[in-house]
């Protein structure tokens, strides 16, 4: 028997873990993916999405913490098979679409070789675009099928990256402006701005949220 693909991380929420990163499965009735890993996700997703008993019809949402093609490598699947939405801030949105490139500052020579492993450096055209639905600014207050999530602009890893906070369920999907390391938050290794990802590290961990559920490493829990 396959190993069970999800690993509950809260009440209605589970990890996923797609070779080198994270995605998250939220049950609210229907299903909510906040990022989507790579390409090779889809087979883990459907997986996933079977052992809570639903199909990929039940996809309605996609929260996309930036447009890096380790988080929305599956997104043009779902959007097209279940209509979900795609939720992105507007900074990242015409990079997913395919009509901005971005630059990475911040890389160390020997760091480029593990952002090459982790596929941060695949080229541009890789991957079919992906148009967003719902364009982000953050400081809005989403209505996700019942659960009010915040959305908060956390800049530097990407320009348009973005934190989602679940205040109430005390939930606070980082992204990859906050990396997870054996239970302790990191800065982010690669950057299109050195300067804002290092205040917008410091301004999620500032957070304390009780449970942050960062896009690469494992989960880090306060208190
Ligand atoms: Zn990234
Ligand atoms: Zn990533």
């Amino acid at each position: 028997m396959a190993p069970d693909r999800l690993q509950r991380v809260a009440d209605q929420v589970y990890r996923l873990e797609d070779r080198f990163v994270n995605l998250y499965v939220l049950d609210l009735g229907k299903i909510v993916l906040v990022d989507t890993g790579t390409r090779k996700a889809e087979d883990n997703i459907r997986q996933g999405l079977r052992e809570l008993g639903k199909e990929v019809e039940d996809i309605a949402v996609l929260l996309l913490t930036h447009h890096h093609v380790d988080h929305v490598g599956t997104a043009v699947v779902w959007k097209r098979e279940s209509r979900a939405e795609v939720d992105l801030h507007r900074i990242d949105a015409p990079v997913a679409a395919k009509r901005e490139r971005r630059r990475t500052h911040g890389v160390e020579a020997r760091m480029k070789v593990v952002a090459a492993f982790m596929g941060l450096f695949t080229p541009f055209m890789r991957g079919p675009p992906l148009e967003t639905d719902r364009l982000l600014d953050g400081g809005e207050v989403l209505d996700i099928l019942g659960w009010p999530v915040e959305v908060i602009h956390a800049p530097g890893h990407t320009l348009g990256s973005c934190a989602f906070y679940a205040r109430e369920a005390g939930i606070l999907f980082a992204g990859d402006a906050v990396n997870g390391r054996r239970g302790t938050p990191e800065p982010p290794i690669v950057m299109e701005d050195v300067a804002a990802s290092r205040d917008s590290f410091r301004k999620l961990t500032a957070l304390n949220a009780p449970l942050l559920l960062p896009g690469h490493g494992s989960p880090v829990r306060r208190g």
